[in-house]
């Protein structure tokens, strides 16, 4: 992350030798472990090594290390870092300081989830720390009947990693993404200054934060918007031939009204299979969906690997274009379809 006040990523200082010898408020590391964990990530594409990890014991800590940073006249740079899911090195920062965030999960004493709301106005939310994981979040809330409006559909991500990204998932074509779904946030900004906003209080941080990739300052609390938990899910799967029918029926799904509907999808004959989710232990098989071939890959040592990933918005207009000149011209030509796509319908105006 740079301080607000620079615009330009790549100029950054050393860190002055005091700041890792010193009690200066906090404990910056070094060590060979720490460094080589901060400079990987999923991607395994780019490596960035720091010169030192923070793993903050608290909020106060993070702000006198950006403090620290703000107040040289060429600063480093700081990056947060979450899971560290990323593929191109975003929670990296070159010889600069990553903050640890997952670190202060373990000083939080049961504040880092706290969940509140008013049955009568049914507004409901949670106030989670920047370094939480979703699937965290999630059972939380679902001890009070509640869960977030929108997920991600992998779970084990940080909610300051998605928020600084978009957060998008199966619910997003109803409720837009993550982002679209927070009520208010607590950012160390890039001067080093605690501050709360939202729509209404500092607003302008609050919309460069949410989506800013890490660049406008590090969330260390998000009040995230929550609803009565739904009691099942239904999973469908239909099989196509034909790319134009199954992205019109991408669209009539998130349009569809009513199960009359239904029967206007043009999969194939006979493909389709339906869960309807049994009421009693969905959410152990539902939730986890992805952690399911996370932990397959693992085993077969894929997880390692480098990870070329690419997410794209789509307008409808240009997807059968998409379609005709990547998928069929470049990946099935070449025959290079070993990785997954997948493909979301969204609604724009979420
Ligand atoms: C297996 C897998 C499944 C995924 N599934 C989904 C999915 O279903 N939906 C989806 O939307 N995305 C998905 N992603 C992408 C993922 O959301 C992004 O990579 C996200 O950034 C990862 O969160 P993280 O906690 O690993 O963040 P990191 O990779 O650690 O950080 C991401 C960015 O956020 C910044 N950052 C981290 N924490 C903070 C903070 N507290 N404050 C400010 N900035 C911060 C970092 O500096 C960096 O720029 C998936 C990725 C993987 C590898």
């Amino acid at each position: 992350m740079n301080p607000i006040c620079c615009p330009c990523p790549r100029i950054s200082s050393v860190i002055p030798p005091i700041l890792l010898t010193k009690d200066v408020g906090y404990k910056l590391r070094d060590d060979p472990e720490a460094l080589k964990l901060a400079s990987t990530d999923y991607g395994h594409i780019v490596r960035e090594i720091p010169s030192a990890v923070l793993d903050p014991s608290s909020t106060s800590e993070i702000v006198g290390l950006i403090k620290s940073s703000y107040n040289l006249s060429v600063p480093f740079q700081i990056a947060a870092r979450g899971q560290g899911h990323s593929v191109r090195g975003q929670a990296m920062a070159q010889n600069g300081v990553v903050v640890s965030m997952t670190a202060l999960k373990h000083h939080r004493k049961g504040t880092g989830i706290l969940v509140s709301g008013d049955p009568s106005s049914g507004y409901y939310y949670a106030d989670v720390g920047g370094e939480q994981l979703w699937v965290d979040v999630l059972h939380a809330t679902l001890e009070h009947g509640l869960a977030p409006v929108s997920w991600t559909d992998y779970l084990y991500l940080t909610v300051g990693g998605t928020l600084s990204n978009a957060g998008i998932g199966g619910q997003t074509f109803r409720y837009g993404p993550q982002i679209s779904n927070v009520y208010e946030l607590d950012v160390v900004n890039g001067k080093g200054e605690f501050v709360t906003c939202s729509v209404d209080k500092n607003s302008e941080l609050f919309y460069a934060v949410l989506g800013g990739l890490g660049q406008f300052g590090i969330i260390v609390r998000a009040r995230i918007a929550l609803e009565p938990a739904p009691t099942r899910v239904k999973w469908v799967r239909m099989l196509y031939s034909d790319f134009s029918a199954f992205s019109r029926d991408q669209e009539r799904l998130i349009t569809i009204n009513g199960r009359k509907d239904k029967n206007a999808l043009d999969y194939l004959e006979g493909s389709l299979l339906m869960n309807q989710g049994d009421p009693n232990n969905w959410r152990s098989s539902f939730f986890p969906r992805v952690r399911g071939g996370e932990l397959k890959l693992q085993s077969q040592g894929l997880w390692e690997v480098p990870h070329p990933w690419l997410n794209l918005f789509i307008p409808k207009s240009q997807v059968s274009d998409f379609n005709d000149g990547v998928f069929r011209e470049i990946l099935l030509k070449r025959n290079i379809t070993t990785g997954p796509v997948l493909l979301y319908p969204m609604n724009r105006n979420k």
